[in-house]
């Protein structure tokens, strides 16, 4: 016999398939959120939906946005000479909060993986090479993850900016090999940005 109201099993469910959430932890945010007045529950599910239907890609660097350009790409105080590859919009905040990058960006949306069957056609990899064509970039730092998809990447795009001329850099060794750029702490990050070498 079922005893749980659908509504609180289907909240439970839910929040169950997200990172990190286990099944513990789903049932006490559900409950949680049931003892709350009923306003805060709104607001919460107004900014989930906000979430999909108020935010795009960036038409230049493909970051999340409510804006196009994105703010990163629009900002004038910025060094649009720089740019940093990284694989997930999620892993430009960890950037910046290093405080220690002051050019711009552009978002892959993925490692080359082969295991997996992308390639850089699936990426937005030519998107990436033709912000390089009218010359106005002079540094790329490759700051894919520093795992073995990462690295392909990294070399894969190393091989496509080298006839251009353009310096190419890649974060310092200080990342631990399989990590994600998405968890390294503020210093490891920071290290890696200032220390970053030819590639
Ligand atoms: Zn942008």
């Amino acid at each position: 016999m079922v005893t749980t109201a659908e509504p609180v099993t289907k909240l439970v469910e839910a929040f169950n398939k997200l990172p990190g959430i286990g099944p513990k932890s789903a049932q006490r945010l559900t409950y949680y959120l049931l003892s709350r007045p009923g306003e805060e529950a709104k607001a919460l599910a107004e900014a989930i939906l906000a979430l999909k239907e108020k935010t795009r890609l960036c038409s230049v660097c493909f970051y999340i946005t409510d804006c196009d350009p994105c703010r990163i790409c629009q900002d004038r105080e910025r060094d649009h000479s720089k740019i940093c590859v990284v694989e997930r919009p999620s892993d430009i905040p960890p950037l910046e909060r290093t405080g220690k990058y002051n050019g711009v960006y552009h978002v892959l949306h993925g490692p080359i993986s082969p295991a997996q069957g992308i390639g850089p056609g699936e990426l937005k990899a030519k998107e990436f090479l033709s912000r390089l064509q009218d010359g106005s970039v002079t540094e790329v730092i490759l700051a894919t993850n520093p795992n073995l998809e990462g690295e392909t990447t990294a070399m894969y795009l190393r091989r496509m900016i080298l006839p251009l001329g353009i310096r190419i850099t890649r974060l310092a060794r200080g990342l631990p090999f399989g990590a994600d750029l998405e968890y390294a702490d503020d210093m490891t990050l920071s290290q890696a940005l200032e220390d970053r070498q030819e590639f």
